[in-house]
């Protein structure tokens, strides 16, 4: 009996060799080159003239302009395009969209069914990694683990989960009905207040995925509420929630339009300030001592102020919007003159996925220049996200993450609200060259 079932075993391992070997045979990348007539370095801000990228399955092989080209490499030829790293939006709410019609009549659609439909435009946009900063489940980590597994296409997302956030804050997304949040378990809110609580949830959030930490510093604009600048957490608590995220490896975000709040954030130790609007000098000092990127998004207002009442956004909040987003674009500009990092962010997800790529020319339009505006959608989100050593440049080693654009987004960023190619991880995902 004995002899028998070694024999099996033998046989067994035998027939897993062989097959793994020919797996192997059959599972070699395949190779690629792409002809890029122009390519932008993002890391030295210079543009390359006739460049070739040798890509093998989903890294990049080698860049140069001597790089030989293997027989037998899929040759794609954008020698009449500007050839950039795939585009990062260090802000979107990618697993919902106003107006996404989950309420209506009929009854109500569960959210998570509806997601996935929001991937494949900000891919085909051309931003090919993505943070999701406050999703009201875990539905934005699912999202990143199906896309990881091939289930879906999509960005490479890194993921907050819940945002967190003092009881009434910005992110207690709870209707104000007792009787309803009594019955909603704490695990399905980001709200937790008191430092051990707020350290809690860090712990928590991470052990169901979250990539990075988002809390709310700050109310918001679209939130119930009068304020949009007052802080909503004590020094105490901010400082907990950044430790504790710290010492888990994960980078903290704040939310945070008021002054005071920002500052608060700052010296709690933030690696991002998201909006940033009512920010004042004191506070740009410290943003540029401490290398804290901020991430406003300055496109976002034009959309709620004209499509706001559309989509039912309240007029309380669109008055506070009236305000505020004129002062958050005066202070972006101060932020760029004082040299304070900029990582590009846009809060896709109130305007639809997809016209992320709207935001570069406002970014232009206060204070950048075109070349500094992608930078801040390549390499500078790439250094926020902890993933310079995968994405944000074109270079060796690094993930396949790349676009083109058909004219030249130097002269003017807008080329960039239309990408003819997008390559993410080495697949093709979009190619409209001629
Ligand atoms: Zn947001």
């Amino acid at each position: 009996m004995k002899k028998i079932t070694k024999q099996i075993i033998s046989i067994l391992s035998i027939t897993f060799l062989f097959t793994s070997i020919l797996f192997s045979q059959s599972k070699k990348p395949e190779i690629k080159a792409i002809k890029a007539g122009k390519l932008i370095d993002t890391e030295t801000g210079r543009v390359l003239n006739n460049q070739i990228i040798l890509i093998e399955g989903e890294k990049i092989k080698a860049v140069g302009a001597d790089v030989k080209i293997p027989e037998g490499a899929k040759v794609i030829d954008l020698s009449n395009a500007t050839v950039l790293p795939g585009l990062i939006d260090c802000h979107t709410h990618i697993t919902g969209q106003s107006g996404n019609r989950v309420f209506g009549r009929g009854g109500y659609i569960n959210p998570s069914v509806v997601a996935h439909l929001y991937l494949m435009p900000t891919l085909k946009a051309g931003f090919t990694s993505i943070r999701s900063l406050g999703s009201n489940s875990f539905d934005d980590v699912s999202l990143k683990r199906a896309i990881e597994r091939g289930l879906l296409d999509g960005p490479r997302i890194q993921p907050a989960s819940f945002y967190i956030s003092s009881t009434g804050g910005h992110g207690d997304t709870s209707p104000r009905n007792p009787w309803v949040d009594s019955k909603r378990p704490p695990e399905y809110t980001g709200v937790a207040d008191g430092v051990d609580e707020v350290r809690k949830k860090v712990r928590y959030l991470v052990k169901m995925g979250a990539g990075v930490i988002k809390m709310g510093a700050s109310a918001g604009v679209l939130s119930v509420g009068d304020s949009v600048a007052a802080p909503q957490y004590s020094q105490e608590e901010m400082n907990a929630i950044v430790q504790e995220a710290h010492r888990l490896e994960r980078k903290v975000t704040a939310h945070a339009h008021g002054t005071e709040a920002i500052k608060m954030a700052i010296k709690a130790g933030v690696d991002s300030i998201e909006h940033g609007s009512l920010i004042d000098n004191e506070g740009i000092r410290l943003m540029k001592e401490n290398g804290v990127y901020l991430v406003a998004d300055i496109y976002v207002s034009d959309f709620i102020l004209s499509q706001g009442k559309k989509i039912g956004i309240s007029e309380q909040s669109l008055a506070k919007e009236r305000i505020v987003g004129k002062t958050q674009r005066e202070n972006f500009q101060k932020a760029v003159k004082a040299g304070v990092k900029i990582a590009f962010g846009t809060d896709a997800g109130i305007f639809p996925h997809g016209l992320n790529a709207r935001q570069f020319s406002f970014m232009t339009k206060w204070g950048m220049t075109p070349m500094q505006s992608i930078q801040a959608a390549t390499i500078n989100a790439a250094d926020l996200f902890g993933w310079k050593d995968k994405v944000g440049s074109i270079k060796a080693e690094k993930y396949a993450d790349i676009i083109a654009v058909e004219n030249d987004p130097l002269k003017d960023v807008k080329v960039l609200e239309n990408v003819s190619f997008v390559m993410k991880g080495g697949k093709v995902y979009k190619n409209l060259q001629k």
